[in-house]
């Protein structure tokens, strides 16, 4: 078997251990003589394994208790309409920075269902840089403030929080979540598709403080109000019972890591090291500037455009693959998330050098 160096932006790479052990307990969990697959979510075996997930959660991410953490479905899409609903009344105004691609999805989502203003934007800039927050536009009477911390597609990551005052910070923190240690405290709600860095597809994950939720809009959607979700302990239908338990493999990964500091230093190596090959080369290049780059996406083009395919094909051939960057934007994007290790970095640009130096 060999395993290739997999820089997917979602569904992304997962830790080799957490695959190994899923396959180890694939047909028989513990002794019990089924699949976690097979499994009722109503039965002990599967609540054991959903609250320690919830628990390894709460541990790692220092998740204070006045905050629910739901395992839903539906994506890191169905919360761009589930914040509005949940958060603001039809014609509340709420606010939303716009620094790319998934900013503008969520803002094209809530205008269907509050008054939404764009409180900021690097639109015009490329979305090369996060505006500076003391520029923000905000409205003290917004319902929320929803943020982007980081964007998957342009490789643009925030370097600092605003202060929103009594306006909750919803963030869309799909793609680095569980990268570096964040103070849940300061955001009203984080949520996260699960595909990224934290598991599986089908899992979404929604970490809300409770005195925001009980107040969904009339007419919201049960499997989109969170106070339902809360209140049964994220079972008020079937939830994703394998994506759980994988992303609960995923939690005790990264506590045996040494939890989230110690994955943001191996983050930011790995980060600055590509970063730092790409920028002394005259061959390849990043557009965003040094204080806004993400640590999850790396987006880079060739100075020949011409020469792409024939990029994607040499490293696929090494087993480095899903390097090609997403359509909107063209070039290349490595996704390197917490389970590509350093290894897959130096792999990457190992094969970036020869490349260069064949073709460059
Ligand atoms: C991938 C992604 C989404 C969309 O997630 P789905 O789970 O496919 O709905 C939204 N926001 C960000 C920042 C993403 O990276």
């Amino acid at each position: 078997m060999t395993r290739a160096y997999n820089f997917c932006a979602g569904p992304a790479a997962l830790p080799e251990e957490v695959l190994t052990q899923a396959r180890d307990e694939m047909l028989d969990w513990q002794g019990k003589g089924l699949s976690v697959m097979e499994m009722s979510h109503r039965g002990d075996a599967f609540v054991s394994i959903a609250q320690q997930a919830e628990q390894d959660l709460r541990d790692l991410m220092g998740i204070p208790d006045d905050y629910a953490v739901l395992f839903l479905q539906g994506g890191a899409s169905s919360q761009f309409a589930g914040v509005p609903l949940n958060l603001a009344g039809p014609n509340d105004p709420v606010d939303y920075v716009n620094t790319g691609v998934w900013s503008r999805k969520a803002i094209a989502e809530a205008g269907r269902m509050a008054d939404v203003k764009e409180v900021a934007s690097s639109e015009d800039a490329g979305y090369t840089h996060v505006p500076d927050p003391a520029e923000w536009r905000t409205r003290p009477d917004a319902r929320y403030l929803h943020i982007t911390p980081n964007e998957t597609i342009g490789g643009l990551a925030y370097s600092r929080f605003p202060e929103a005052g009594d306006v909750p910070v919803v963030a869309d923190w799909s793609s680095a979540i569980l990268s570096e240690p964040v103070d849940v405290s300061r955001f009203g709600m984080i949520y996260a598709g699960a595909q990224k860095n934290i598991g599986p597809a089908g899992l979404t994950i929604v970490i809300v403080r409770r005195d925001l939720i009980g107040n969904a809009r009339e007419g919201t959607p049960a499997m989109l109000d969170y106070a339902i979700h809360d209140k049964a302990d994220s079972m008020y239908n079937t939830p994703p019972t394998y994506a759980w338990y994988l992303a609960g493999l995923v939690f005790q990964w990264l506590k045996r890591q040494g939890g989230l500091q110690a994955m943001a230093d191996i983050n930011r190596r790995k980060a600055n090291r590509l970063y730092g090959f790409i920028d002394e080369s005259d061959f390849y290049a990043n557009p965003v500037q040094p204080e806004y780059r993400s640590l999850m996406n790396v987006p880079f083009t060739l100075a020949d455009d011409s020469l792409n395919s024939a990029f994607l094909e040499g490293a696929e051939a090494r087993g480095l693959l899903n390097l090609k960057g997403h359509r909107s934007v063209g070039g290349m994007r490595a996704s390197i998330y917490n389970a590509m290790p350093e290894a897959g970095i130096e792999a990457l640009i190992d094969y970036m050098a020869e490349f260069e130096k064949d073709k460059g």
